[in-house]
């Protein structure tokens, strides 16, 4: 064999499938993570490079526009050298590799240099954009078949590789990669062919995406109604009676927040959940940190309170993080929740009971009111005077709770268990897209997430860059800190958890979604 032997070198060929980051496979995403080289394509989601290893070389190899055999090989010959280096090289294309990628040509040249490899397939933008779009590639009623066809072929009809006659004769879907340039080409030799000038088509651009676009006619209006809306690539155009069904079927790009950013500002460890919930409501969140957890200069204070909680007739908390880092110590210290055995326990609202149900305790009292007042007005129906009480805090918590049970009568031991700092800098995505106006909304859970996020950009630029933004705040005192900053409240909900912000978002956007 004349080819040089690759020294231990790998090829993964791997879908990255058709935008949503989500919609990679499990292999895929795994080999990802274990790369060396990833060399992707302007079409796989560049969210999916975060998971490869920090020290990866990341190489991108995009042609806008449509490849030419010239850069082709380039990459081929790219792929063969990073794994005859030894490399594990990930190939990241667009869509599933084995269709119109050209993955065909890179696998004959990883053959031809004797360069083992192994293809993950993805999902293929020609079946996820439909589904997407609420369209059934076949169905009972009205089609037993489904065609994927390039549309680059079609100028000159006699040198074309398509037989237009059969295409055209069948009543299965037909779904046309590439072809938005040649959109008039495809339409007419469909018709000059046979297919009716009725039938349906559908152009899905950016499919799976937040920015996803569809538009709906004829084969003998489709070709005008895109040039007029000016549709542009990447798209797929699917032709066949099945693009009814959308009308009916359609679920992604009618959600109300579809197509809305949203800014999501809160403690890094507590983003995800509020995030989901925008998500499946259809918006685009951007998550900015403004708060890191980290740990009390000292232990002490906490640690000689855990050491007597059999003394304290009450142990107080009033956040998620509280809980966590209350027992993460208490268990660094070899106790565990029977250490609360005497004590009677107060959670501020619903989230804090439920990370306090985590470790085994039911709280004893949950105020009406989900925040600190609502905690002094709860406690003033009992009768504490005498009584101690445990509240193990922030580093920045307000003093409403330690000073009105003080007034109560009751003694308030009140450590620190956790501190917020100040990250230094905004995600970079975040500032462009606030930059662009692509951030619709911003969305504050606690008054620090909008101080920190001032004190990251500075009060003029925040002001700014939230110019036109609607601000949606978790509370009244969250709210507060919003308008010491200038800033005008659109949105506060009455019950003060991010289910219910959630709610009044989408209602906020349904109400009035053309004044974004
Ligand atoms: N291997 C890819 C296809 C690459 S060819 C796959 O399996 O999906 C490039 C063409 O794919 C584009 O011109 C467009 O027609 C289609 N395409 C890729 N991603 C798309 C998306 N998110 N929405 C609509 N069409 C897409």
């Amino acid at each position: 064999m004349s080819h040089k032997p690759a020294k231990n070198g790998f090829v993964f060929l791997v879908g990255a499938g058709p935008g949503d980051p989500g919609l990679i496979t499990v292999k895929g995403l795994e080999c990802i993570g274990r790369a060396n080289v990833i060399i992707y394509d302007y079409l796989a989601h560049n969210g999916l490079l975060t998971h490869a290893p920090p020290d990866a070389e990341l190489i991108y190899a995009g042609k806008i526009g449509g490849a030419h055999n010239h850069e082709q090989r380039q990459i081929n010959d790219l792929l063969v050298n990073k794994a005859q280096q030894g490399n594990i090289v990930v190939r990241l294309k667009g869509g599933d590799p084995f269709v119109f990628g050209r993955g065909g040509e890179e696998c004959e040249a990883l053959v031809a240099a004797g360069v083992p490899f192994e293809i993950v397939p993805g999902i293929t933008a020609g079946v996820a954009a439909p589904a997407y779009a609420g369209i059934p590639l076949t169905h009972r009623n009205f089609s037993t078949s489904v065609a994927f066809v390039t549309g680059h072929e079609s100028h000159g009809k006699e040198a074309s590789g398509i037989d237009w006659e059969k295409l055209s004769m069948g009543t299965g879907t037909l779904v046309f990669y590439m072809g938005m340039k040649n959109l008039p080409h495809i339409v007419e030799n469909l018709m000059v062919h046979g297919r009716s000038p009725e039938t349906p088509v559908a152009l899905v651009r950016w499919g799976t995406r937040p920015e996803q676009e569809v538009l709906v006619g004829t084969l003998a209006d489709i070709a005008d109604k895109s040039r007029r809306a000016a549709f542009k690539p990447p798209a797929v155009t699917i032709i066949g009676e099945v693009v009814n069904l959308r009308e009916k079927l359609r679920w992604f790009d009618n959600r109300p927040l579809f197509g809305k950013g949203i800014l999501v500002t809160r403690a890094a460890e507590q983003a995800g959940q509020f995030s989901h919930l925008l998500e499946g409501h259809g918006g685009r969140v951007f998550e900015c940190p403004s708060v890191s957890i980290i740990p009390p200069e000292s232990y002490d204070e906490l640690d000689q309170a855990i050491s007597s909680l059999h003394c304290f007739n009450w142990l107080i908390f009033t956040s998620f993080n509280g809980v966590k880092h209350f027992f993460h110590r208490l268990h660094a210290l070899k106790f565990d929740s029977r250490a609360l055995a005497l004590c009677r326990v107060c959670a501020v609202g619903p989230k804090t009971r439920a990370a306090l149900a985590v470790y085994g305790i039911r709280a004893d009292l949950v105020p009406a009111d989900y925040k600190s007042e609502g905690v002094v007005e709860a406690f003033k129906s009992l009768n504490l005077r005498g009584k101690t009480a445990l509240f193990p805090r922030a580093d920045r918590a307000r003093d409403v709770i330690p000073s009105g049970l003080c007034n109560l009568g009751m003694e308030v031991c009140a450590p620190i268990v956790y501190r917020n700092v100040i990250p230094e800098d905004m995600p970079h995505d975040v500032l462009e897209a606030l930059e662009n106006k692509r951030i619709h909304c911003a969305a504050f859970t606690s008054s620090s997430t909008v101080e920190n996020l001032s004190s990251m950009v500075g009060d003029n630029r925040l002001l700014h860059l939230l110019g036109g933004v609607r601000i949606a705040s978790i509370g009244p005192i969250t709210s507060k800190a919003c308008r010491e900053l200038g800033l005008k409240v659109d949105i506060e909900p009455a019950e003060h958890t991010v289910e219910a912000l959630t709610k009044e978002i989408v209602s906020c956007f349904a109400q009035s979604p053309l004044l974004i």
